[in-house]
């Protein structure tokens, strides 16, 4: 099997278990709890998130938050297969976009004042590596993207390892309701 039809198969696995599963709002609260803690300990005034789609961790919770603390907050619209940061003033009037998920209209941000990206994904490894919708939009974001990358998953989303490829981003937090994990840190004792 080749990496890309590993990843496949992978995807459909992990997504088949998050139609079914059956959300805890306590656990959501956790890893909004968890993830204001970042703000304390890393640059974060302007923070691209996404707007949850499907079964995916609600983030509305953390944006209406993160508006109150009147932080810049930014989501991404996606334009010609690319995802361009928009800054929001409230998440009442998105519209309809890409794939059925709402997005705001206005002004493309620069990518790179941008001190955290929320990155969705259907699933993350503890070193970071992330499988997306297999359409690699955030890994071409990512790219030139310095600053810092935070995922957010329910358990059953943390594999111990994914396949990767040359180009795939890994994000350097996972936030869980159950633990930040540093993945960064867990690469590079890897040495990779
Ligand atoms: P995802 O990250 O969404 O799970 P993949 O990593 O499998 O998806 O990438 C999907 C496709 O996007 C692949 O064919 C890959 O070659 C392409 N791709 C990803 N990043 C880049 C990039 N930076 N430049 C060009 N193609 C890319
Ligand atoms: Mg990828």
């Amino acid at each position: 099997m080749t990496y890309s039809q590993i990843k496949n198969e992978i995807r459909k696995r992990i997504l088949k278990l998050r139609e079914s599963y059956q959300v805890n709002k306590e656990d959501i609260y956790k890893i909004k709890e968890k993830f204001l803690s970042l703000l304390d300990k890393y640059k974060s005034e302007r923070i691209l998130l996404y707007y949850p789609h499907k079964n995916e961790i609600n983030t509305i919770p953390i944006i209406e938050e993160l508006l109150k603390r009147k932080k810049t907050v930014l989501l991404p619209k996606v334009e010609k297969g690319k995802i361009l940061p928009i800054l929001i003033s409230d998440i009442s009037n998105l519209k309809v976009g890409f794939a059925g998920i709402k997005e705001p209209e206005g002004e493309v941000f620069p990518k790179n004042s941008i001190d955290i990206t929320v990155v969705p994904a259907v699933a993350y490894d503890r070193r970071g590596y992330r499988l997306g919708y297999g359409k690699g939009f955030y890994d071409r974001f990512l790219q030139d993207f310095k600053n810092l990358k935070v995922g957010l998953a329910y358990k059953f989303q943390v594999l111990d390892k994914i396949p990767f490829e040359k180009h795939d981003i890994p994000v350097d937090i996972i936030i869980t309701h159950e633990e930040v994990i540093e993945a960064g840190r867990e690469r590079s004792f890897l040495n990779k």
